[in-house]
């Protein structure tokens, strides 16, 4: 690997190698687990609303089935391409075995700028990429799901197209729906909810008091903005928060929810009434006790590492933080809740949202949250653990947490030899 490696695959295949050799296992388990099973590209045409076709490239990666169906998110996103949602789809294995869910991984993606297009457009797109995908997909194959700039009505739209396509009504095909269409309560907070849990949880270990903590949160869509209002109800002041726009500062502690207000209403939160602006990348390095990197990959690497103030990061995105700040971090003593355990609320509560769907029998939101939370701890709790016991980093910890589990399903199932 290059000094600097920001392709998301080679960092996922470094993270996994380490976890396999930590772990002693037969080589035969990392050539199994170092790519996907399968990758599915499709490009697709889209009537535009001004009557014109554009042709779009959308990918459906299924990492591993050992343990139960590929499961995770769909995201539309300009810059997305293929080693991505490799590396995303690889992920997520990880993150269902670390939550110990029955799940497998997968990742999907429609390289688009979602911001450029109209409802109709959008709807047309989705609709168009289900029909492309709908092969691979299905409620006990592959279940996809929000992540990066999709939504619940992007899922009400597959789920739809899906049905139609099986002439009969699928809802557990995909998770993060609305309510009304076999949505979950709480699947919309999940991530950022599990998030907090988690930074809770190292807060005690590592004898912090949250009420007195300071948080900054980078990236303030779904999971950054109701980490930041969970964080606060907990008696957390948030001094910064950042987006792709801008970032705003207040050691004071800005009202989340007025600043998500803010955002709604200007579609960013730069100029909050009461806070400085201040550059780009500045919520990583500002003075905080937890940093929440809720955004895209790479937001932390070797060159801001050095400079990160915050005792712990809750990672609630996926793959925020590249291995040479890793090491960066690791040696400064900052305490890294790794993506594939802090952002992994989500895909846990979809795992309820598709059981729900099963059994067609849904719960409330309190029984959701009450579900939520003993996982989330079980889970920090066995990879805090392993970090203890075998000395290692907490992202690698929590792999090799995830690769045994996995690695235990191959060879049991007979895949291993
Ligand atoms: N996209 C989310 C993630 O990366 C959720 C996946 C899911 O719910 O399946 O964890």
């Amino acid at each position: 690997m290059s000094e600097q490696t920001l392709n998301p695959f080679l960092i996922c295949q470094s993270q996994i190698k380490e976890a396999c050799d930590q772990l002693g296992l037969e080589p035969a388990a990392y050539e199994m687990l170092k790519q996907p099973k399968r990758l599915l590209e499709v490009s697709f045409p889209v009537k535009m609303d001004d009557g014109s076709i554009r042709v779009f490239t959308g990918w459906r990666s299924q990492h591993n089935d050992a343990v139960g169906p590929y499961k995770g998110g769909l995201r539309y996103h300009p810059n997305c391409y293929a080693d991505e949602v490799r590396a995303l789809s690889m992920w997520m294995t990880f993150k269902c075995a670390t939550l110990g869910l029955p799940y497998g991984g997968g990742k999907g993606a429609v390289k688009c700028n979602p911001k450029e297009l109209s409802q109709g457009e959008l709807e047309r797109l989705s609709r168009a990429f289900t029909e492309h995908i709908a092969p691979l997909i299905g409620d006990d194959v592959d279940i996809p799901a929000p992540d990066v700039y999709t939504n619940a009505q992007i899922m009400a739209w597959i789920a739809d197209e899906y049905s139609k396509l099986q002439g009969r009504n699928r809802f557990g095909v995909v998770t993060g729906k609305p309510i009304i269409v076999g949505g979950s309560l709480g699947r919309n907070k999940a991530t950022a909810r599990g998030c907090v849990t988690v930074v809770a949880q190292a807060c005690k270990k590592l004898g912090i008091d949250i009420k007195k903590a300071t948080a900054s949160i980078l990236g303030f869509g779904n999971a950054g903005s109701f980490a930041a209002i969970l964080l606060a109800e907990l008696g957390a002041r948030i001094v910064c928060a950042e987006d792709s726009r801008g970032c705003v500062y207040n050691p004071e502690g800005m009202d989340p929810q007025a600043l998500y207000d803010h955002k709604s209403a200007h579609r960013s939160v730069a100029d909050f009434p009461g806070a400085k602006n201040l550059p780009a990348g500045s919520s990583v390095t500002v003075e905080c006790d937890i940093l929440i990197p809720a955004a895209l990959e790479n937001a932390i690497t070797s060159a801001n590492a050095g400079d990160v103030k915050a005792k712990i990061i809750g990672e609630a995105a996926n793959g925020p933080t590249t291995p040479e700040a890793d090491d960066i971090l690791y040696k400064k003593g900052v305490f890294v809740i790794p993506d594939i355990l802090a952002s992994a609320g989500g895909v846990t509560v979809s795992y309820f949202e598709w059981v729900q769907n099963l059994m067609n029998f849904y719960w409330s939101e309190e029984e959701v949250n009450e579900r939520l939370a003993p996982m989330m701890i079980k889970a920090f709790d066995a990879v805090y653990d392993m970090h203890k016991q075998k000395g290692v980093k907490m992202r690698i910890a929590a792999f090799m947490v995830a690769v045994k589990r996995v690695a235990d399903a191959m060879r049991v199932r007979g895949w291993l030899g």
